[in-house]
């Protein structure tokens, strides 16, 4: 058995380390578990505009650091390691990682979530050969290449318009006629002389050898199908929460979210959850950092009373 700590914190994103830096400000013994690079989801973005407080916009990578210098200068610890397990014992709970075991009196989830998988023949097979989920990352592997991008939502849009900088045209392929992104991405994709719509478009499969080759895409409402030749595939039809750990053991929503009240506790005492892994978050850099606080203030008070 590990150390037992005050605070167990679950996902080094904003959520994580607002959480972070609000409980080792209170003294309270906290560790951070974090599998990747610190700042989750938002080290894919190459500028930040929304985040308060960086009025010409922020790298995601730079944004990250600064958070998690700034929580371990008050004594964050922190340990890089892939959550395994949860178990919720008398005296604590016990967190099982592929570096060890660690026990703490209270626990924070913010894990975050992951781009979804479309889920078409091509895509497992080529993923990292022309299928990404990462614009920032391998967006410059394709200069003055068409690419295409699936999906509507913010996410599409964001990445699509920072592929123009590398793509010589960006194809944006959607399965309804109208975005779901922000009017302000909107405006600016449709401003951008290098975005390219098909509209009412599914894609069918990925096609390719060793590297893509082109897309195999449907149109929904004629049926008519054709062959698009492109270089690479950027996939952003939403996000699933990282929650496959916690089934049966802590109550979750139809999607996999974790459901709290607004002081961010779920129905399991000194179990907190703040972030994109939480119902109804708004999924945003700032909202989450805001929910990190309100979880280790939470946990604040039940220890308190413990
Ligand atoms: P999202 O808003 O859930 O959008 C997913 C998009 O993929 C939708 O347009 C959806 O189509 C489409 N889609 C879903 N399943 C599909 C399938 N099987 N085949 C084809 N298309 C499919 O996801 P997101 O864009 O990742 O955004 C998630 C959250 O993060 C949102 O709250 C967003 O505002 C936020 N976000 C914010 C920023 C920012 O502020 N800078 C950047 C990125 C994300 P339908 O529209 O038909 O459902």
């Amino acid at each position: 058995m590990g150390i037992a700590y005050d605070v167990i914190i679950i996902g080094g994103g904003p959520a994580g380390l607002s959480a972070g830096l609000y409980a080792s400000r209170t003294m309270l013994r906290t560790l951070l578990i974090e599998k990747g690079i610190f700042g989750g989801q938002i080290t894919n973005a190459a500028l930040v505009e929304n985040y308060p407080g960086f009025p010409d916009g922020i790298s995601g990578l730079e944004l990250g650091e600064l958070m998690h210098q700034q929580a371990i200068k008050y004594g964050l610890e922190t340990v890089t390691a892939e959550v395994r397990g949860i178990e919720l014992g008398e005296r604590g709970k016990t967190i099982k990682t592929t570096e060890g075991e660690y026990t703490a009196k209270a626990v924070i989830l913010a894990g975050g979530a992951t781009f979804k998988r479309l889920g078409v023949p091509g895509e497992e097979r080529l993923s990292g050969k022309g299928v990404s989920y990462c614009a920032t990352c391998d967006g410059p592997l394709f200069k003055e290449r068409v690419v295409a991008v699936i999906g509507g939502g913010d996410s599409a849009v964001e990445e699509g318009l920072l592929l123009t900088r590398f793509a010589s045209e960006v194809i944006l392929i959607h399965r309804r006629a109208q975005l779901r992104a922000s009017r302000l991405f909107q405006e600016r994709a449709f401003a951008n002389k290098k975005m390219a719509f098909l509209w009412d478009t599914v894609v069918d499969e990925i096609l390719g050898d060793d590297r893509v080759s082109g897309l195999s895409v449907r149109h929904v409402k004629t049926g008519k199908t054709s062959t698009l030749e492109i270089s690479a595939v950027f996939i952003y039809v939403g996000q699933r929460p990282n929650t496959d750990y916690l089934r049966g053991r802590i109550p979750l929503d139809e999607e996999g979210r974790i459901p709290t009240n607004e002081r961010m506790e779920t129905e399991i005492k000194g179990i907190f959850a703040a972030g994109d892994i939480r119902k109804n978050s708004s999924q945003q850099a700032i909202t989450a950092a805001g929910e990190g606080a309100t979880a280790a203030l939470s946990a604040e008070k039940f220890l308190a009373k413990q």
